[in-house]
């Protein structure tokens, strides 16, 4: 039972009672989302106006809360070129900074008879100057900000060297169900060929019954009607395909052209409607279609149109789907290039190909939310996966995680992680000249003491007060 203004503490679906909730901490979206019986809600969230009675559907461990705490906990573990660098340049440095102050103090007044005075004191100056605080504590802080700025607007980083690669993606790769378009299809036409139409939707619904694939979910919701699980068994589904299941002890498909021809169902044919066909076949014999269609998100367009602004050279969409929707979808969204009707396997081709092409210091990101998106997801530069709708599988392959699902977001992460790597390289630029200065007239005796604690201190606190502008992601 979660009261109005609680913390929901687990993820679980609402049993009774309706109110709102705000979504902001792990989303970012301000305006609140409705929890009515039967709708999903999220740990992290707080219960806005009525009580809920929520089933809990998740143990604390695999929550979205523990999840996120995880990532970001993680996501230092996973360091920045610049990071790694700092560390090794720190391992060097140090040794070699405190023997140079020690050979300044003694080398001059035991080999030319100078005064000890003198030199001990430019030695000690010299030792202020190079302490490297400014860049050891302000390089991870830039990142860490930009990670943290970006949590705060529902983008998941999960470590700094992703922040860098994004910032130099120039090819972004798209799956369109789930992650182009909303994934919720409509019903435009039945074609039944043997049975009644409302039939071969019921059937559709039944072999559909236990996959979480977009169409599966969309078909069950256009039956409407209690599901008989019991009718089921031997469910198989099979990625870019379709669905396979016994029921009532008939071998029953649905999927693609590809499943119908894999079942040996002849007489299967495209739809002259615009859409997605989903063919159905009993025990090999074809019983007709369902077109379904989906629509793109209402920020899709816009998505791409940010991405092209900032300067990402191309586009490509990689769909399971039939060769005419991708067309129309990559058409629709002004997308550059579409490659259709893949497998799985076909994805990572694709891909591959796509690497091959980049340009020297390019990189490339491949946005998906399916389970079927899991390897190409790992295989990019930089993976992208849908939060909300995606799949558990393509959310642990992912580098980076949208929260509320919307493309649009991908233009901003690449903003934010343009903006962090801008913080550190105007930090190692400015710390490390303002220390050089002072060194050598350190060096030649013309700085003094002052002057050292200025270029250790001083720097420091301005460096770490520039990381912290990484935070601030309205701005980027
Ligand atoms: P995308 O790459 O666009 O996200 P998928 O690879 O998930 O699409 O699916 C590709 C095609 O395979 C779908 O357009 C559909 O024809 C078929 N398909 C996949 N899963 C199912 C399913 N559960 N039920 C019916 N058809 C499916
Ligand atoms: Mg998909």
């Amino acid at each position: 039972m979660i009261k109005p203004g609680e913390r929901i503490p687990l993820d679980g679906v609402v049993e009774e009672g309706a109110s709102s909730v705000d979504t902001a901490a792990l989303t970012g979206e301000s305006v609140p989302r409705e929890a009515l019986p039967g709708h999903e809600v999220i740990s992290g969230c707080v219960n806005l106006s009525g009580v809920l009675k929520v089933r809990v559907t998740r143990e604390f461990g695999q929550s979205t809360v523990a999840r996120i705490l995880d990532l970001v906990e993680n996501s230092s573990a996973r360091k920045s070129k610049s990071e790694h660098f700092i560390t090794r340049f720190a391992r060097y440095y140090t040794p070699a900074v405190v023997f140079a102050a020690l050979a300044l103090a003694v080398i001059p007044p035991l080999l030319f008879g100078q005064a000890f005075a003198i030199w001990v004191e430019r030695a000690l100056i010299f030792l202020v100057i190079s302490c490297p605080c400014a860049l050891v504590i302000s390089i991870p802080l830039s990142f860490f900000g930009g990670i943290g700025g970006a949590s705060r607007s529902g983008i998941l980083v999960k470590g700094g060297n992703y922040l860098e690669a994004l910032a130099d993606v120039a090819i972004v790769a798209f799956d369109k169900t789930g992650t182009l378009t909303r994934g919720s299809f409509e019903v435009v036409a039945i074609h039944p060929e043997q049975i009644g139409a409302s039939e071969l939707l019921g059937l559709a619904a039944l072999v559909e019954s236990y996959s979480e694939h977009p169409i599966s979910r969309s078909l069950r919701e256009a039956w409407g009607k209690e599901i008989d699980h019991a009718r089921v068994s031997r469910v198989e589904e099979i990625p870019g395909q379709g669905v396979r299941a016994t029921i009532d002890g008939k071998q029953v498909a649905a999927g693609n052209i590809r499943l119908m021809e894999g079942v040996n169902a002849n007489g299967a044919h495209e739809c002259r409607l615009p859409g997605t066909s989903v063919h159905i076949a009993v025990d090999g014999v074809y019983q007709g279609h369902i077109v379904i269609a989906d629509a793109a998100k209402p920020d899709a367009a816009q998505a791409i149109r940010e991405l092209k602004s900032l300067g990402i050279r191309k586009t490509v969409m990689l769909t399971g789907d039939a060769r005419k929707v991708g067309e129309s979808v990559a058409r629709e969204l002004g997308i550059d290039e579409y490659d259709a009707e893949l497998l799985p396997a076909d994805k990572v081709a694709s891909l591959e190909r796509l690497l091959a092409e980049k340009r020297e210091g390019e990189k490339l990101a491949f946005v998906g939310d399916g389970i079927n998106d899991a390897p190409v997801l790992s295989r990019a530069d930089v993976g992208i996966a849908m939060g909300a709708l995606g799949s558990d599988a393509a959310i642990e392959a992912a580098d980076v995680v949208l929260m509320d699902d919307k493309p649009a977001r991908i233009a901003d992460a690449v903003r934010i992680a343009r903006k962090t790597l801008r913080i550190v390289r105007w930090n190692i630029v400015f710390a490390l000249g303002v220390k050089g200065v002072v060194l050598a007239l350190g060096a030649a005796g013309v700085a003094n003491m002052w002057a050292a604690v200025f270029a250790d201190v001083g720097v420091s606190v301005i460096a770490i007060l520039n990381a912290m502008r990484a935070l601030d992601v309205k701005n980027a």
